[in-house]
């Protein structure tokens, strides 16, 4: 479905370097993906072209602006239909994913999609702020990603508990992503975090992005995360 030798190229332009077999993978995925589309509303983009640059090349940015070390930790905050963290599985095996987030239909098609590919993974049907203050979850992971959950002031607080001391949150933000940096600086050092890095890139297709590292320095305050109704109302 969606032109591989051209998706191996983007991966090459941007020095990501994509297996034969890896292309196939997310190929198989995008394939999925559009067909469950029909059922369920899993995303707005169907055409080849824009999932392969909108979603999976987006998704693959991640590995060029951080180093993940092989069977790291990761758990991505919002998951939906699994972006970033199919792609990221299906070009790395050996990480282990857990895939978060509180719409089941969504999760549902991650499961299917795990089976279907022979893919190992965690799927937790939750609410961020829930699950992050169970022990079995807080700062537990080497890293947290999430794309398209919310705005980083209070997204942070819904990632940054996640995170162990000496791990990273992974912002993959659009073109706002320096402003939004800007106004989470305080929410970020409340809650243990450090911006490391802001790499800012842009898509074959002109759109811009930001890649956000922000480094976990200390444990996070036990009150964080406080409600949904909280993190809405009064962001940090
Ligand atoms: N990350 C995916 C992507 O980039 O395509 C999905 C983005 S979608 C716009 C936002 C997702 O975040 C939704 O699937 C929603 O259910 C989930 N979400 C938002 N707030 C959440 C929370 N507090 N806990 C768990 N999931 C949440």
């Amino acid at each position: 479905m969606i032109d591989k030798s051209q998706l191996k190229k983007h991966g090459n332009d941007y020095g990501i370097e994509l297996s034969d077999t890896v292309i196939d993978t997310l190929d198989v995925f995008s394939s999925l993906l559009v067909e469950r589309n029909k059922q369920v509303n899993l995303t707005a983009i169907k055409d080849p072209e824009g999932i392969a640059v909108k979603h999976l090349l987006d998704s693959l940015l991640v590995f060029k602006y951080a180093d993940i070390p092989a069977g790291a930790k990761v758990i991505d905050v919002g998951c939906g239909a699994g972006f970033p963290s199919l792609p990221m599985l299906i070009a790395r095996e050996d990480l282990q994913m857990t895939f978060l987030d509180s719409t089941g239909k969504k999760l549902r098609f991650i499961e299917d999609t795990l089976a279907e590919l022979s893919l190992q993974g965690t799927v937790l049907h939750a609410r961020a702020e829930e699950e992050a203050r169970k022990n079995v979850s807080r700062e537990t992971f080497d890293f947290a990603v999430a794309r398209a959950v919310a705005n980083l002031r209070s997204l942070c607080e819904l990632t940054l508990p996640f995170v162990k001391p000496g791990g990273y949150f992974i912002a993959m933000k659009g073109k706002e992503g320096g402003e939004e940096l800007e106004a989470a600086k305080a929410a970020i050092k409340t809650l243990g975090g450090k911006t490391a890095a802001v790499n800012e890139v842009t898509l074959p297709d002109g759109s811009e992005r930001n890649i956000i590292l922000i480094k976990k320095i200390s444990q996070t305050p036990t009150k964080y995360p406080r409600t949904a109704t909280a993190i809405l109302k009064k962001p940090l």
